[in-house]
């Protein structure tokens, strides 16, 4: 399998060092190619991630069927044996005490000001995993997850880094995602691959307003996933676990200045 060339700014292999180290902190595409184009220039690479391997959303989120993992897992190979990049997995850099998203594998912790004052330059490529909740009652029943949130537990413990128990479960249920973008369509796709047995997509626009376009709605559909048109969440029902949910039916307003309705 063709490895994902996360150097590929580089015409040649640098001949000497410039003496320079530098940190980057987070090792998804972003800090990925960031070591491989600064590692070509002749600079030493230590990059840092709390997730257990470097890859971030490509390896702990997007559906193995749009990215490879062992692409990218090769990519990181090159990048150490071709460049000298070093990872430091499972570890966070702070500043401060604070709890994220996406921690629940870290070992450990670097200060961000010690960092400073180790490298020449600490290059912060740390992404946006930071979902967002609907504001509705039952929001925090067990079996209620955010996309991210979803897609980071089914991955993880996948790939072996999270207990089974920790991963949502799927098999044989009625899962319903609440959505109509790429990360719902995703979910949809992760909920038919774990075995559910009844997916529903719930959008509070028509096929049309989607912003995953009606082609990936359809292929959807065409795998036997329930789509649900202008319709919104109420409250998610149910005790201690999600046992439903209550939905309103919309309606289509008038479009606004962007033509969006
Ligand atoms: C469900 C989903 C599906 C997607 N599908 C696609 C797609 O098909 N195609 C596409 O092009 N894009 C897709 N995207 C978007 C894509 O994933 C992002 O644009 C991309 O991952 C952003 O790269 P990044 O390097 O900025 O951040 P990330 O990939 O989020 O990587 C950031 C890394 O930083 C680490 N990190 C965060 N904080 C710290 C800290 N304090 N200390 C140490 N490490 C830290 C994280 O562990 C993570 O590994 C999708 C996104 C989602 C959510």
């Amino acid at each position: 399998m063709e490895f994902m060339n996360f150097a590929f700014h580089c015409k040649s292999k640098p001949k000497e060092g410039t003496g320079k180290k530098i940190a980057i902190i987070g090792a998804g595409p972003a800090g990925l190619v960031a070591a491989g184009y600064l590692a070509c220039m002749g600079h030493e690479i230590d990059v840092y991630d709390k997730q257990p391997e470097p890859g971030g959303l490509m390896i702990f989120g997007i559906p193995e069927t749009r990215i490879p993992i062992e692409r990218v897992r090769l990519g990181c190979e090159h990048l150490e044996e071709e460049f000298g990049v070093k990872f430091y997995t499972s570890t966070k850099v702070m500043f401060g005490e604070r709890h994220d998203e996406g921690d629940e594998l870290t070992k450990k912790t670097v200060n961000l000001k010690e960092l400073m004052e180790s490298y020449d330059v600490v290059l912060i490529t740390t992404g946006t995993w930071r979902s967002r909740m609907p504001d509705i009652e039952g929001k925090n029943l067990d079996g209620v997850y955010t996309a991210l949130d979803y897609l980071y537990r089914l991955k993880a413990s996948k790939l072996g880094y999270l207990p089974k128990e920790h991963a949502p479960e799927v098999k044989g249920k009625r899962v319903a995602v609440i959505g109509g973008g790429y990360s719902a369509v995703d979910a949809v796709l992760e909920s038919k691959l774990w075995g559910a047995k009844d997916v529903y997509l719930l959008y509070r626009r028509t096929i049309y307003e989607a912003p995953a376009g009606i082609y990936e709605i359809n292929q959807l559909k065409n795998k036997g996933v329930h789509w649900m048109e202008l319709v919104t969440p109420n409250r998610i029902i149910g005790e201690g676990h999600v046992k439903g949910i209550e939905l309103l039916k919309c309606k289509l307003g008038e479009p606004d200045a962007s033509g969006r309705r």
